[in-house]
């Protein structure tokens, strides 16, 4: 397998830390409002990261953070009248129903910010012993001048930093702007609500960017495999967390760094000013999760994505055909005879089982691997009415790459369709061989009345959903 590593920006062959196992931490939401789509993008590239190497046959360990503290939720929660906690637990619910109404597979470990500060400290307390972080008024933050090394994952240069725009509020504290808070001591409203911790230096509340640094070595040992996150984390956030983890330790944090580019809708960045903001709940009320995965499918996940109404109409016709082709071959299999097993059309779907494979070990390409299934799909076409067994073989083949981008796989939303209603079907087909043309239009109507259409093809009858 090749993973485009954004560390060296190249190409690598995959090589796990541990045999047989690849341990993946991903940038989690900061829960504070309804998650747009774009941010979904991230978790859903997460997640076929993580299908396709449990498809490959890795035992998958995937952390994710929540960020349950920061200035965006602080304020959230005072503005809504809620504790800290009532607050991010309501998003933190959002995103877990976002989440599964997407079928995205959940991570082993969840750990919120607040529950980690301890493994934070500890990091905070070993850069202060190597001289690599000051306290100010309170604060801690990191002195990027003494990690020579700051840099390395975005290529972005010290001088700039040193004489580029101001990096926050607090910078006249600071050593040096592009030096950060790992530890920001609490303000008059964050005591009197009763949001801080304690540490050595004082009161307050870890940064952002340590979250991960402590999360991530914490569930996965260092270094972990594979590190997830959107393009705009690659700096400040990512290249922060290197240089806490490996100032403070002395060891390496992360093997391969895999970017997701952005999710652009009618060409432009997303936002609520410019009315082009979707939420995840906007797009469920039109479409299911079927068509938004085969949307994200459609784009290589380090193309940005443009959202447009055309793109997400394309999207669901992709998808209704696959769902078509599911219904069609049960009928095929159903109305196939058995016999010997066709070794020539069982080549063809182990052949499109390895150009699957090759796409997707090819920097999780999935628009490229979207093609092998519509490829694997029409070979089944042409061979309908064929051989049973052969048939059952091919269905196998397009589930298990199906279900390996997380398509049609739910409860209850199988491509069978009730006994009765295939009994009439059935039914049906007996009357049109016996010329019996009243009862098949009968028949007909009464099940287009129940939403389900019939099209009479020379190998047999299918139906699809109105
Ligand atoms: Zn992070």
């Amino acid at each position: 397998m090749r993973i485009f590593n954004t560390m060296g920006r190249k190409l690598q062959e995959f090589i796990p830390v541990h045999k047989g196992e690849v341990r993946i931490y991903s940038c989690g939401p900061t829960v504070y409002a309804m998650p747009h789509i774009g941010n979904f993008r991230t978790f859903f590239l997460t997640d076929i990261i993580h299908r396709y190497f449990e498809y490959k046959g890795y035992k998958v360990t995937l952390v994710m953070n929540i960020t349950d503290i920061d200035d965006k939720t602080i304020r959230g929660s005072e503005a809504a009248g809620m504790t800290l906690k009532e607050f991010t637990d309501k998003y933190t619910k959002v995103f877990f129903d976002g989440l599964d109404a997407l079928n995205i597979l959940r991570a082993d470990h969840y750990p919120r910010a607040t529950e980690t500060v301890p493994e934070m400290l500890d990091i905070i307390q070993h850069l202060l012993e190597n001289g690599v972080a000051y306290i100010a008024n309170g604060s801690v933050y990191f002195s990027i001048h003494k990690f020579p090394a700051y840099g390395k994952l975005s290529g972005m240069d010290l001088d700039a930093l040193d004489h580029g725009h101001r990096v926050d509020s607090d910078e006249y504290e600071k050593d040096a702007p592009g030096d950060f808070a790992l530890w920001k001591a609490a303000t008059p409203d964050e005591l009197r609500r009763g949001i801080f911790f304690e540490a050595p230096w004082g009161k307050g509340r870890p940064g952002w960017h340590i979250e991960c640094s402590a999360m991530g070595p914490k569930y996965l040992g260092s270094p972990l495999d594979i590190h997830i996150g959107g393009v705009d984390l690659i700096f400040p956030h990512h290249e922060n967390e290197i240089a806490q983890f490996e100032a403070a330790y002395g060891k390496k944090f992360v093997n391969y760094w895999v970017h997701g580019e952005h999710l652009v809708v009618n060409g432009r960045k997303m936002s609520k000013s410019k009315g082009n903001y979707f939420t995840l709940n906007d797009l469920l009320k039109k479409y299911t999760y079927n068509e938004i995965r085969y949307l994200f499918l459609s784009t290589h996940y380090r193309d940005k994505l443009n959202y447009t109404e055309k793109a997400m109409q394309n999207a669901a016709k992709g998808a209704a055909k696959l769902e078509l082709a599911l219904q069609n071959l049960d009928f095929f299999i159903a109305n196939a005879k058995e016999g010997e097993s066709d070794s020539g059309f069982l080549a063809t779907a182990k052949q499109r089982r390895r150009e699957f494979e090759e796409a997707m070990d090819g920097d999780f390409n999935t628009p490229k691997a979207l093609r092998v299934i519509h490829e694997l799909v029409s070979d089944i076409y042409k061979y309908a009415g064929k051989e049973k067994g052969t048939l059952e073989t091919a269905r196998s083949t397009l589930l298990l790459m199906l279900h390996t981008f997380g398509l049609f796989e739910k409860e209850g939303e199988s491509s069978q369709l009730p006994a009765e209603l295939i009994k009439e079907i059935h039914e049906r087909e007996a009357a049109r061989a016996a010329k019996d043309w009243a009862k098949a239009d009968a028949i007909r109507s009464k099940l287009k009345e129940k939403g389900i259409l019939l099209d009479d093809f020379p190998e047999g009858t299918r139906w699809r959903r109105a």
